[in-house]
């Protein structure tokens, strides 16, 4: 058996964010970061039109990037103080992320992190609230999907929450709220959307009602990245669409080592944090070579290429097809081909290595890449990636 789980509706195109207007309810929380929304204006948009809609505001702002477990807490408490009918969250990943856990908590004052960390084991929710999500990226999809990550500052753990549970019952994708990102986030969250659908497309879940969207996701990825980079509207208004339909495919079929090895090695190294989408678009073209010495995914990959009318006629040659448009596209945005060239220190690398490699291949997103992998076997790929050397194992 398998389950396929979105919200129930999907607003999109300029200005839907007035959608706000028509959800019905008495009391909204909405949840917000550090300023963005505020300072462009979106924030006041949003809570007039949930007033205009007939509802009472409390608006909770400063949700930090990394969302922490007491953020999570403050949050909970002051939706239980405050009673909502829904909860309503506005932001890049961080505010949708720490809202749909203060979601759990309000429910279920007495539930614990650990509980919630075991995949798909929330209580039953929407006891209390619905909730609706407003992305201001484009890239984690997080407005339709069934994920939140929550970080433990005192002990630096990271947990990620899977729950089909905390899939929003309204996502609100207004290409107006990404209008003003900046070209690097653009490049970034841009090929995280790219990494979320091929990954999605060839993991050991994926079928009948995720290909479809991956594929979209993939194709509108290709057609409207570079343009959207360079600062076209109609473009960058496309990607935010193709992100959100990434996101509908990974939400149901998970994700690969691409993630385990941005997750693992994001904030690792002392000369910087490496932004997950860059992580992301370095290791890709990586993990294809190792993945594709299995036939299944050798197969997906090259119908990928073949769908994107990429060239060559074998599977091995529509397979390079693939990963020389991605590097293609890296050099398009900036991204460096290896880690040595984003700037990590040689023998920092190597030392951390067999660490960096045995929590790589625990990260739960590497039971549903499509060949199993060793450390010993992480270890080599990620000096692969390293060094720029070709994946031949
Ligand atoms: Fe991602």
């Amino acid at each position: 058996m398998s389950r396929f789980t979105l919200p129930r509706d999907i607003y999109h195109g300029k200005g839907c964010l007035a959608e706000l207007k028509n959800l019905k309810g008495k009391k909204a929380f909405l949840v917000v970061g550090g300023g963005s929304m505020k300072r462009q204006g979106f924030l006041d948009k949003a809570v007039n039109y949930l007033k205009e809609g007939g509802m009472e505001v409390e608006v909770f702002e400063g949700v930090e990037p990394d969302p922490s477990v007491e953020t999570v807490m403050k949050g909970a408490e002051a939706m239980r103080a405050f009673q909502p009918d829904w909860i309503v969250s506005m932001g890049g990943g961080s505010p949708i992320d720490a809202a749909k856990a203060m979601w759990a908590f309000y429910e279920y004052p007495d539930t614990t992190f650990e509980d919630l960390c075991i995949p798909f084991n929330f209580p039953e929710l929407r006891q209390k609230a619905k909730f609706a999500a407003i992305p201001s990226t484009s890239g984690t999809a997080t407005e339709v999907t069934a994920f939140s990550v929550i970080t433990n500052y005192q002990t630096g753990v990271k947990y990620p929450l899977a729950d089909f549970n905390i899939t929003p019952d309204v996502a609100i994708v207004d290409p107006d709220l990404v209008a003003g990102l900046p070209a690097k986030q653009v490049a970034y969250t841009g090929m995280d959307a790219l990494t979320h659908a091929i990954e999605a497309y060839v993991s050991t879940l994926h079928g009948p009602f995720t290909n479809p969207l991956a594929l979209q996701a993939i194709e509108m990825v290709f057609d409207y990245l570079p343009a959207s980079y360079n600062g076209n509207m109609d473009a960058r208004e496309q990607m935010h669409y193709a992100q959100c339909l990434a996101g509908m495919a990974f939400s149901n079929a998970l994700l690969g080592i691409v993630h385990s090895m941005a997750h693992k090695t994001g904030a690792a190294f002392s000369t910087g944090h490496i932004p997950h989408g860059c992580a992301n678009a370095i290791y890709l073209p990586y993990v294809i070579q190792y993945n594709a010495h299995v036939p299944t995914a050798m197969r997906d990959y090259a119908e990928i290429a073949r769908r994107m009318g990429l060239p060559g006629t074998s599977e091995q040659a529509l397979v390079n097809s693939l990963c020389e448009k991605i590097n293609d596209f890296n050099r398009r945005l900036n991204i460096p081909k290896t880690l040595k060239e984003f700037g990590i220190d040689e023998e920092e690398f190597k030392s951390k290595l067999p660490k960096i490699a045995e929590l790589a291949v625990g990260d739960a997103c590497t039971g549903s890449n499509p060949r199993p992998i060793t450390p010993a076997e992480m270890e080599k790929l990620l000096t692969c990636t390293y060094y720029g050397t070709e994946v031949d194992f």
